[in-house]
Order: structure tokens, then sequence, then C-alpha cells
């Protein structure tokens, strides 16, 4: 996409900062499958650390390491608890019972927030009639909720009840630093109630590639077997790797830019009559809009702020959803404000 567009579609569009590059250009490196590459491994302590676990695996992509977070809790003919508006569930191709036999129980969140009232009775009887229920998932942020942070207190008795339960708990954390940084409560203490934590290099960190799987060190030594098979074997992975390290170095903190840049948007879109924030609250750095159904779908609203070099997502038939990331900054709101203005304004003329 050529560099006169406002790219608002996703955090995952953003270059690598030159910083960055000189980072992975200076890599150390070696042929990771063999165990050999320092920047992997040194990126795979870090992470692991700042997660609080025992180990973590670095793998290519937040589906894989989701994937394989769900594989090392479930075997064929067992099933998870998920939201149903989870990415696991919507947006991974239901890989988990494409490659590993696992079944879905899905519970009706708010928001992507189940509470823990709605899990009681979920779990399958012990009889030869039923999958067996293996594992719980939460996603925070919460993609599809709008960059919904969850309430720690309801992740914590999820979790709590999981586990009193015999079930696993997996955190698709690929937003997890966005809900740290807004929310003061650090990576680890959000990791902790939970076995596995997947989080994404990729989104708001800025890196090109890449997201990690922590957890205990049985668990990610079995990753490791997960990993090959699936075609996640990486060799020189040190050069990516080192661009995750920058990363986790330099791009935490800052995260708090992208949420404040999200609230500058969200400000500038509740002022247009035309447009509706949905949801209303905007508690990271995604933003969620509806259009007037009665324009058309949101793909051709889209369409027209492509024409005036905006690019934000139709995600569903009358809903855009509009991204704040490392490449965008308070002027660029202010000019995309100005763009939606004008197109709302014309598709009611
Ligand atoms: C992006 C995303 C993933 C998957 O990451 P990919 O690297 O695109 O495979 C998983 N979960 C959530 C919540 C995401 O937003």
């Amino acid at each position: 996409m050529a560099r006169e567009y406002l790219d608002f579609r996703s955090d995952t569009v953003t270059r690598p900062t030159p910083g960055m590059r000189r980072a992975m250009a200076e890599a150390e490196v070696g042929d990771d499958v063999f165990g050999d590459d320092p920047s992997a491994e040194r990126l795979q302590r870090r992470i692991a650390e700042m997660l609080g676990k025992e180990a973590a695996i670095y793998v290519p992509s937040g589906t894989m390491s989701n994937l394989i977070g769900v594989r090392l809790h479930c075997k064929p003919g067992d099933e998870m608890i998920c939201d149903a508006g989870c990415h696991i569930y919507n947006y991974e191709q239901a890989g988990y019972a494409q490659l590993s036999g696992v079944a879905v129980r899905t519970v009706n969140g708010r928001g992507g927030v189940m509470e823990v009232e709605q899990l009681d009775g979920l779990i399958r009887p012990a009889d030869p009639h039923y999958v067996r229920t293996r594992l719980v998932t939460i996603e925070n942020t919460h993609n599809r909720g709008g960059g919904r942070i969850q309430p720690y207190e309801v992740v914590k008795a999820i979790c709590r009840w999981g586990h009193e339960n015999g079930l696993a708990t997996h955190l698709d954390g690929a937003r997890l630093f966005n809900a740290a940084v807004a929310t003061g409560i650090e990576a680890a203490r959000w990791a902790k109630h939970f076995d596995t934590v997947s989080v994404c290099f990729s989104k708001g960190l800025g890196a090109p590639v890449g997201s990690a799987l922590a957890g205990p060190r049985d668990l990610i030594a079995e990753a490791l077997r997960h990993r090959k098979v699936l075609g996640g074997g990486m060799r020189q992975a040190g050069v990516i790797a080192a661009a995750a390290l920058f990363a986790l170095e330099h791009h935490v903190q800052r995260l708090a830019d992208d949420h404040a840049n999200a609230q500058r948007l969200a400000d500038g879109i509740r002022k247009i009559d035309e447009l509706e924030l949905d949801p209303a609250q905007v508690d990271t750095n995604l933003v969620f809009f509806r259009v007037d159904p009665v324009w058309g779908a949101a793909a051709d609203f889209a369409a027209k702020l492509k024409e005036r070099g905006l690019l934000m997502l139709a995600t569903a038939p009358t809903t855009i959803r509009a991204v704040t990331h490392l490449d965008v900054d308070e002027k660029d709101v202010d000019r995309a404000l100005e763009i939606l203005r004008e197109v709302a304004r014309r598709q009611n003329q």
C-alpha cells in the first residue's frame, strides 16, 4: 500500500522503524531449529520473564500460537469453552477442529466479556456420550468486543472456576500489552491466572512478524514439537526475533499514545451525527462505528474513504473498524476525521 494512504485498517500495518531495522540488521543469528539462534533464545527468555512464566516459544503468528496453546491442553474429543465472539472461534479457520479434533462450547459474552455465572453447568458429565471439557480461553483485549479490556476480577474468577473444575486456562493476549498499559496492571499479573498465554509482536508492538506462547517448561517443550509439525520451525529466526526484542524494549509504554489517539478519533466520531460508535466505550486502540444502513454496505463507505486516501476496514455489513498504531499520529487522526465528516455529509445529500 503506497504511503499516501492514511492506514487505520489494523495495528498490523506498521513498518519497522529505523531503529528496529538496525536491530534486525545487527542481530546475532544461528539455526533456531537446532536451538542455536541466540536472538530467538533471548526473545523467548525475555517474553517468558515479562509474562512471569517459566518458558516461551517464538512462533510465526498468533494463529499458530493459539492453535498450539489449545493443542497442549486438548486431545481429539476434548472440548474448550470460549466466548462466541473470540478470535480463536471466528478468525482461525477452526484450526482447533481441523487440525486437533477439538470441539467448542461457546458462551455469549457481553462485548467479549463472559461472566463466571454463565459457565456454571457447562462442564460435561463423565459419561461416554459426551466430549470431555478440558479448557477455557479468554481474549484480552477483546478484538470484536472493540478492544475491550476484560475486567481483572472477572478474569480471576473465570480462571479460578476453571482450575477448581480441573480445566486448563489459555489467554489469547494478542493485545495483552494494550490491556497492561491502559490499566497499569502488569502483563505478568494478568498472565499468572492462565496456564498458557499467547502474545503478538506484530500488532501494536510494531514488529513485522511473530508471536509467542508462554507457560510451564514442560508444556513449552511439548509446544516445540507442535510448532515443528505445523511447519513453524524457523532457521535464522533471530533476524525477526531482534525486531520483537526491540519492540518489547521501545514500544510497550508508547501504546498509551495509540490509546490517546483512539480517544481523539472516538471523540471526533461522536460529533459526526451520521456515524455511531459501537461499542460507545473505547478502552484501547480499536474504534468501531456504524454507518447509516440506508447508505448501503459499510464496504461501500470504506471504498469512498479510500478514494480520499483513508483506509479503514468494513468488518460487518454496517460496521467499520479503525485502529490506531505506531504509524499514525494526532495529525493523521484529525485528517481522518475531516475525511469521515466529508464522506458522511456527502452520503446524506
Ligand atoms: C490478530 C489476532 C490473532 C492472530 O494473530 P495472527 O498473527 O494474525 O495470526 C489472535 N487473536 C487476536 C485477538 C488477534 O487480534
